[in-house]
């Protein structure tokens, strides 16, 4: 019998009409013959509600308590998914992560899992019943306290049971209809892709794309899981995701898709002295601030000078706490100034065919340009150009570059409720 772990996001169990609609999906899949295992997150927006009352009550609110607290949202939606799947007719049990056997280590807020011993899971699956895992949360065996996985993480917790249980297919039931060219909601005429690889998803994700969480795509690469990301909504067959395109489907486009990002903000560094170890100063105190970098842009100095200015880009919410550090290296560092701007916008093109194809640049350039759209900073992977611009014209952006790779389908694209999660 063929194992298929299957994941829910919060908009997909929204109210108790969801939460039975999931329900007759799941108990179907039962009946078709096969062992399910679900992880389910909490319902509609309960999981921004608990952080917003969190701060009514506390300035800082304690990390501990706060997993506590936001674990309660997916066991609520675990305990009314398997009431609605029992009264179908079909056996159903919930578990929380540390029921479940999910173990992390210390980090509240953003836990990594260490081990997965689903022993609950494999019991209710040999009695015959449905197991259902509260997704985006486990357990510390050394503080014997719960964690959370960061947000997003039921994504995480689904593929980790699919690794570990060695299932035939992880489904990712969201609202929208799977991984997109662009955001639907960006793009009307965005394309679903049928297929993408892991590394492609990787770079979609971390460049701005919500569908799937990223760690969950990174925890699937590693351990070959195949990721089918689908409408809860319909039953279309959604995009898949997996090492390799399965034979004798279409030859793989040159450019999969099209991603907008608008949380990062760009710090640049003015009159650095152009002297070796600079950029090591410069970067270990932003380190030492726990800051994630992304883009580095530094030029070649005017030779008059002697000087040379660093720009960064960093998660908005990281900017205050970097600065400050820089400030206070100053005066040891030698630089002139600081210049914090959180305006802006980075559209990304994600492609595996761009290793093979040439001018890919030129044609994304060209269509800024067209746009009249300045382009401010680029960076580049093997498969992935990024450029960073003004935020207030990257929705346009997107449009037009979408079109100039003849990604625009014929039709609109369908979103169903809205969030894409
Ligand atoms: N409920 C959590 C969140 O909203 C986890 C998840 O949805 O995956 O982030
Ligand atoms: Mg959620």
């Amino acid at each position: 019998m063929s194992l298929i772990v299957q994941k829910y996001g919060g908009s997909s169990v929204a109210d108790a009409e969801s939460i039975k609609r999931v329900a007759r999906q799941i108990a179907a899949t039962k009946k078709a013959g096969h062992d399910v295992v679900v992880t389910v997150s909490a319902m509609g927006d309960s999981t921004d509600d608990l952080i917003d009352l969190a701060h009514q009550v506390s300035d800082s609110p304690d990390s501990r308590e706060m997993d506590m607290l936001l674990t309660t949202g997916e066991r609520v939606a675990m305990s009314l998914l398997a009431m609605a799947i029992k009264d179908l007719g079909v056996d159903a049990r919930s578990f929380t992560g540390s029921q479940a056997g999910m173990m992390t280590d210390g980090q509240h807020g953003r836990a990594r899992i260490v081990d997965v011993t689903p022993t609950r899971v494999r019991q209710a699956l040999d009695d015959d019943a449905v197991a259902i895992v509260a997704g985006f949360q486990g357990f510390n065996t050394d503080s014997k306290d719960i964690t959370t996985l960061g947000r997003g993480g039921s994504d995480t917790t689904a593929v980790a049971l699919a690794a570990v249980l060695g299932a035939e297919v992880c489904e990712i039931y969201t609202d929208v209809d799977g991984v997109f060219s662009a955001d639907p909601r960006v793009v009307k005429k965005a394309r679903k892709l049928d297929w993408a690889s892991y590394e492609e998803m990787l770079e979609l994700a971390s460049s701005g794309a919500k569908v799937i969480y990223i760690r969950a795509v990174e925890f699937a690469r590693r351990h070959s899981v195949t990721l089918h990301v689908r409408s809860s909504f319909t039953d279309k067959e959604g995009t898949w995701i997996s090492a390799k395109r399965k034979a004798g489907t279409m030859e793989e486009p040159i450019i999969a898709g099209v991603a907008g990002d608008i949380s990062e903000a760009k710090i640049t560094v003015v009159g650095v002295p152009d002297i070796p170890g600079k950029a090591a100063e410069i970067f270990t105190r932003v380190a030492g601030a726990g800051a994630n970098i992304d883009m580095i842009v530094q030029n070649i100095s005017a030779q008059k000078t002697g000087l040379t200015d660093i720009s960064f880009t960093l998660p908005t919410s990281d900017g205050p706490a970097v600065l400050a550090v820089l400030e206070a290296a100053q005066p040891e560092a030698g630089f002139d100034s600081l210049i914090f701007d959180d305006q802006i916008g980075k559209l990304s093109v994600v492609g595996a065919g761009m290793r093979t194809n040439a001018g890919v640049s030129a044609q994304l350039f060209t269509a800024l340009s067209d746009a009249g759209i300045n382009i401010e900073m680029i960076s580049t992977s093997e498969i992935r150009i990024s450029v960073v611009m003004r935020a207030d014209v990257l929705p346009e952006a997107i449009r037009v570059v979408h079109a100039a790779f003849g990604l625009d389908a014929s039709e609109d694209a369908t979103v169903h409720a809205g969030t894409g999660r």
